[in-house]
């Protein structure tokens, strides 16, 4: 092969993403159960996609799909430029973390972060050094000797998390690994893992339901409902630009309102706005704009008047509601705040274009 014929079939593996899903689609028998409709993502290496979406909505089983614990009905997996969608999951070069930890209660940390090396016939000296290493990267050092049964719940997920990078793999599939643990512990793992991917690069996907955790975590994002890819993109699509009126619902959207976009302009109850231009395709007549209630500042000097009508401290924000010229729209404060009901204020709109959806049909 010449030189130059190299370099590029070099250059097309650099640019391929590491994951290629295309199509993939199960079916549980029987005929009538849930069906995964066709899912296509790509994921690229040290980054981390999050599945996020409600309970039954078809997460794990589409990260079954890709572990190789179920089968698709269709589709196919290029892992590393190969495909891997018809090998057994101990031949497809992956762990996976589950919320139960499926540890050995009766052995020592140690001896259960090893098993997979043991499987592939690694000698013990070398077994111990390995695992050794892991668990002080994951925050337990010294506790090879110690026996399963005295760790905390935090800790034993680390000691799966060990686990399933002794071996190496080249993906991480994690199904709500944490979502057993309190909240503080949940943040902490959290932080485990962005520490894992940046020191590793090793591509991850998660799975939850937790869209706080999803947000902290993921580079990428798919978002499933009944088996269906409602919105699939960066941090910034799915928190800001909702595709539809659901996602914009479960992304924790407050103010879905009312507006007549004509062109480029939407008229709404805070006056005459600019539409964002990705919007612009939209067609034109009644929408619904969609305002994260951060976009929305109380501000008594302004000359949109408001009336407060409630608020809520939430711990680190308060709720405040408020009507503006008849609708009643949801702005966060910062801190803790306490505004009277039937108070009169103003409210700013703290950004120049605003995202519009086509008012659904009911
Ligand atoms: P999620 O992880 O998003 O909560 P799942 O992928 O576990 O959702 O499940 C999606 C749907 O598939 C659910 O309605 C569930 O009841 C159904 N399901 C899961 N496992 C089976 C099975 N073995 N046979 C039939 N239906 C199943
Ligand atoms: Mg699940």
């Amino acid at each position: 092969m010449s030189s130059k014929k190299r370099r590029r079939v070099v250059l097309t593996r650099l640019s391929e993403p590491f994951l290629q899903v295309t199509d993939l689609t199960y079916q549980y028998a029987p005929a009538k159960s849930f069906s995964l409709g066709k899912q296509s993502f790509t994921l690229e290496k040290g980054k981390l996609l999050v599945i996020l979406g409600p309970s039954g909505s078809g997460k794990s089983t589409l990260l079954q799909l890709i572990a190789g614990l179920l089968r698709p009905n269709e589709g196919e997996i290029i892992m590393g430029g190969k495909p891997i969608h018809h090998l057994p999951p101990e031949k497809r070069n992956l762990s996976m973390i589950f919320q139960k930890t499926y540890l050995l209660p009766f052995l020592t940390v140690g001896a259960n972060v090893e098993i997979g090396l043991k499987l592939k016939g690694m000698p013990s000296h070398k077994r111990r050094v390995r695992s050794e290493e892991i668990l002080n990267q994951v925050g337990l050092t010294g506790f090879y000797q110690r026996p399963l049964s005295s760790l905390s719940g935090g800790q034993e997920q680390r000691v799966a998390l060990a686990r399933s990078l002794v071996i190496e793999p080249q993906l991480l599939l994690l199904d709500e690994p944490f979502s057993q643990l309190d909240p503080l512990l949940r943040r902490q793992m959290g932080s485990w893992i962005s520490d894992i991917k940046r020191m590793w690069e090793i591509p991850m996907i998660m799975v939850t339901h937790d869209r706080e955790e999803a947000l902290a975590l993921g580079d990428q994002f798919l978002i499933l409902r009944d088996g269906a890819e409602q919105q699939s993109g960066t941090l910034d699509n799915i928190y800001y630009e909702p595709a539809n009126r659901w996602t914009a619902d479960f992304m924790g959207i407050d103010n879905v309102l009312d507006g007549i976009k004509k062109g480029t302009r939407v008229t709404t109850f805070l006056g005459d706005l600019k539409v964002h231009p990705h919007c612009i395709r939209v067609p034109d007549g009644p929408v619904r704009i969609v305002l994260r209630s951060e976009w929305l500042q109380l501000d008594f000097t302004s000359s949109i008047k408001a009336t407060i009508e409630g608020c809520s401290f939430r711990g680190e924000y308060t709720e405040v509601k408020a009507n503006v010229n008849g609708e009643s729209v949801v702005i966060k404060q910062l801190g803790l705040s306490n505004y009277e009901r039937g108070m009169e204020t103003g409210v700013r709109l703290a950004t120049s274009n605003v995202w519009c959806l086509p008012k659904e049909v009911m």
